[in-house]
């Protein structure tokens, strides 16, 4: 079981990944876009972040870059619909640990978030 802070400007899909989550045993702590999430992780330590990438007021390619520059190495897998070919690659550049495309595989998620705790950065 992990606490997982979950990034995501659409209800739908907080709804969709949070299921996969609660699945899985996880704890989640929502949150609608990059800025909040910085601003939640002021006072919470999550062991593990999953984030959009397009949102409103910080995407979450921004959102990344910032705790990385911060020196924060908690591990953080992408879900995104923006599936251009670069993506993934500027993700795992910046530290993600996974990149997949919404809707995400419930299994596949809940793997990578096993690996990713294991590894961390
Ligand atoms: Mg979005």
């Amino acid at each position: 079981m992990a606490i997982i802070l979950h990034v995501d400007d659409s209800s739908f899909s907080r709804l969709q990944i949070g299921k996969v989550l609660k699945n899985g045993g996880h704890e989640i702590i929502p949150a609608d876009n990059g800025k909040s999430a910085l601003e939640l992780l002021r006072t919470t330590t999550p062991d593990l972040i999953i984030s959009d990438i397009l949102m409103p007021d910080m995407d979450g390619i921004t959102f990344l870059e910032i705790l990385r520059n911060r020196g924060n190495t908690i591990p953080i897998i992408m879900v995104t619909a923006d599936v251009q070919k670069d993506t993934e690659t500027i993700c795992l550049a910046l530290g993600a640990s996974a990149l997949f495309n919404k809707p995400p595989n419930g299994d596949d998620l809940l793997a990578a978030i096993v690996q990713a705790l294991g590894k961390g950065v």
